[in-house]
């Protein structure tokens, strides 16, 4: 192992409901020009939210001030059905960039609740993909956001109980969640749902700690799966931190750098990995090495717009 390499994790970035969120947004411009508005931002990356309010997008989170007739898209989080029915009753034009494997997650709560389980999301209680989650159910929805939550359901033992996770949660927690939950309610029925995008770039993150002892992970704050591989990456020893872009790099930060492990999180354009590997090659990191784990070829279609 040198001491002044670079470790690219693969996979890394745009994940394929990223992709289409995205391409989605590209149609209906094309099509339909601007003003555009998209609920909440289409996804969490703020270079991303940045260039395409300069291209006329408008993003919103509530829907009172758009005018009637107007085209509306929804995010890769997905919306509650109060939203669907607010644009409705606005009479908005909606096109759905929800990814097909948070629509997932919503089928399966309504059929769960329907089937007479009482539904336990594991995730966080503020993100939009658990609101919107949350939203799409007719019937009520326990958040579990940590161990503590657990502790408190005061189910008895003959509760039919269902729970379902958000897409984008660190697949290590959710284990420790869910075997709590398992002890306490050993005929609780549920499911997995973190999506493979976020795994994959988990065990990716994983893999570069092995080589590394720093890693950067280029992602905006609000997002999740971005916040879980700097979690990750630290829990497997490494200094690890979120960044933007190469904006938050300073020269003062490469002093006692060796090998540096780079990754993105899944709504992180390649731009701005390739920005931060140039900063540090022009700094001495002359040699690049991509470490692979998984080769990722899930696509999605586009809805028609
Ligand atoms: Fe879909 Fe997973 Fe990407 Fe979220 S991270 S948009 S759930 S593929």
């Amino acid at each position: 192992m040198g001491n002044k390499k670079i470790y690219l994790a693969s996979p890394r970035g745009f994940c394929a409901g990223v992709k289409r969120a995205l391409a989605i947004v590209d149609a209906t411009l094309e099509k339909y020009g601007t003003p555009l508005y998209v609920f909440n931002e289409i996804v969490h990356n703020d270079y991303i939210v940045n260039s395409l309010q300069n291209k006329g997008v408008i993003f919103v989170d509530d829907l009172y001030n758009i005018p009637a007739g107007s085209n509306l898209i929804y995010s890769a989080h997905g919306v509650s059905k109060e939203v669907e029915a607010a644009a409705q009753l606005h009479s908005l034009n909606t096109i759905d960039a929800t990814c097909p494997l948070v629509k997932k997650v919503h089928v399966k709560a309504q059929r769960l609740s329907d089937s007479g389980y009482k539904v336990l999301l594991i995730g966080h209680s503020a993100h939009p993909e658990v609101i919107g989650t949350i939203g799409q159910v007719n019937s009520p929805i326990t958040v579990i956001e940590d161990i503590s939550c657990v502790e408190k359901l005061e189910y008895t033992s003959d509760t039919p109980l269902a729970y379902l996770t958000q897409t984008t949660l660190s697949s290590d927690d959710t284990f420790e969640i869910v075997s709590m939950l398992q002890n306490k309610y050993p005929n609780i029925y549920g499911d997995n749902d973190i999506c493979y995008a976020t795994q994959n770039r988990q065990d990716a993150v994983k893999s570069l700690s092995n080589c590394c002892d720093t890693i950067f992970i280029i992602g905006s704050e609000k997002s999740s799966n971005s916040n879980r591989l700097n979690e990750v990456a630290q829990k497997m020893g490494c200094d690890s931190y979120l960044i933007n872009s190469v904006n938050c790099l300073t020269d003062d930060i490469c002093h006692n750098l060796r090998n540096i492990g780079i990754s993105a999180g899944a709504s992180a354009p390649q731009c701005l990995v390739d920005e931060v590997v140039e900063f540090f090659q022009n700094r001495g990191w002359d040699d690049v090495e991509e470490i692979f784990t998984v080769e990722e070829n899930i696509k999605f279609s586009l809805p028609k717009v």
